[in-house]
């Protein structure tokens, strides 16, 4: 099927060929065939056309740290600091989770963060087959990664052996496997080691969080006399490709450590910020060349799966950590929820809109109060909007929604499915 998206502002986030101001986009099944600027000239029999006047399109947002099923616990132990708030509220209900919770609280993340422009999204938790049928059926794209946490960290890598299993045998291409050890302070040392081996036997990146919090720091340094990093070299964790959230409470030679084994830094400015973890030095780590993507987290420490919040929210507080307004401009924070997201789940021809590449966009309606005037497109996405101006999705060529509808969700079902789970479960 071809797509032609006409008489539309483009923003290609290609360095060569940036901003299109008036032109189309082609797309035939999977892929972007043509991007220029102008009139399609080419014969229109067989193709869906789209009128892009008024909207921009752009590269569909990279979540590149969340918890999708988790959202089935948005607002659960508000205002408690991080591990009380596991351990009293999150831990105990997340216990009962069964299919059903699994299913719906995906559910109901993907819809959100259709909504809000989200294409790609890298996920850790329990139960992923369920996640796994969840997000083939919306056709969105997503990175999988089964939490390794506590004692029965034998057992779940057993089960992310059998993840990767059915993955690597999925005929949608749509989803990717990654090992997702929870963090070296809920982890012992033996089972730190068997992931990094396991990793680099099966050829597998690596989730984590890393460094989120002081006390979580503190923890590894009475236990081992090393710094987060220093365990992770030394457990051999970084000898993969990894992509670490948070990292927060780093020295210097942990940011040092994390350069030269290429690991990722996910930013997750909301989710710090509520649960009072601190300020990751990203200017720094841009500075050093580490690569910095955004992630939401959780809702419950959120509590939603908003880029747009986030872009914004992540380039505002660093402004004032660092206490200079010239930093992380609008165009720096998209780049780090684009390319730089497909660049740290490893994930190729994502993130920018160029012949060849996937067919992952969004289209924003430039035409809304707060997006009027148009005198900077890059600012006006990341400070003026707040993703309800995304009112088309596209995911590898099919068109998830359209007009601000989606084509194959019933997302009344599911909102109403949601709120009776979720009542069951309070
Ligand atoms: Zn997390």
């Amino acid at each position: 099927m071809k797509i032609l998206i006409k008489n539309t502002l483009i923003i290609t986030m290609d360095k060569d060929n940036e901003i299109i101001d008036k032109g189309y986009v082609l797309i035939k099944d999977k892929k972007i065939v043509k991007v220029d600027s102008g009139e399609y000239e080419g014969k229109l029999e067989e193709v869906k056309v789209i009128d892009g006047n008024n909207y921009c399109v752009m590269p569909g947002l990279i979540n590149c740290h969340t918890h999708a099923s988790m959202t089935l616990l948005r607002g659960v132990g508000e205002g408690l600091p991080l591990m009380r708030w596991l351990k009293e509220k999150i831990w105990p209900m997340e216990a009962k989770f069964t299919e059903k919770h699994i299913r719906i609280g995906t559910e109901i993340a993907c819809l959100e963060m259709f909504r809000s422009g989200t294409t790609t999204f890298n996920d850790m938790y329990f139960m992923e087959q369920y996640v796994l049928d969840v997000v083939r059926n919306y056709g969105m794209r997503a990175v999988l990664g089964l939490s390794i946490i506590g004692d029965k960290w034998e057992e779940q890598i057993k089960q992310t052996i059998d993840l990767i299993d059915i993955i690597d045998n999925d005929k949608s291409g749509l989803m990717k496997v990654m090992f997702a050890p929870h963090s070296p302070y809920t982890l012992n040392y033996d089972a730190l080691k068997q992931v990094g081996q396991l990793a680099k036997e099966y050829k597998k990146d690596i989730h984590i969080h890393i460094s989120e919090t002081k006390d979580e720091v503190n923890i590894i340094k009475d236990k081992y006399n090393k710094t987060t990093c220093e365990l992770l070299l030394d457990t051999g964790i970084f000898n993969s490709k990894v992509v670490g959230a948070h990292c927060i409470h780093l020295t210097d030679s942990d940011i040092n450590i994390m350069k030269e084994n290429n690991v990722s830094a996910v930013y997750n400015p909301q989710s710090n910020m509520k649960l009072a973890s601190g300020m990751a030095r990203i200017v720094e780590m841009n500075e050093t060349g580490i690569n910095v993507c955004i992630g939401t987290d959780g809702t419950s420490s959120n509590n939603n799966l908003n880029m747009f919040e986030e872009m914004e929210t992540g380039a505002l507080l660093q402004k004032l950590k660092y206490n200079d307004a010239t930093k992380l401009d609008g165009k720096t924070m998209l780049k780090m929820a684009t390319i730089n997201g497909a660049k740290a789940l490893g994930i190729e021809k994502v993130g920018m809109l160029k012949e060849g590449y996937k067919a992952d966009m969004i289209m924003v309606n430039l035409n809304k109060p707060n997006m009027v005037p148009n005198n900077d497109i890059y600012s006006n996405l990341v400070f003026s909007a707040n993703g309800s101006e995304v009112e088309y999705v596209i995911v590898d060529g099919n068109i998830i929604m359209e007009k601000g509808e989606f084509t194959r969700i019933d997302e009344e079902k599911v909102l109403f499915e949601c709120n009776n789970i979720s009542k069951t479960l309070i």
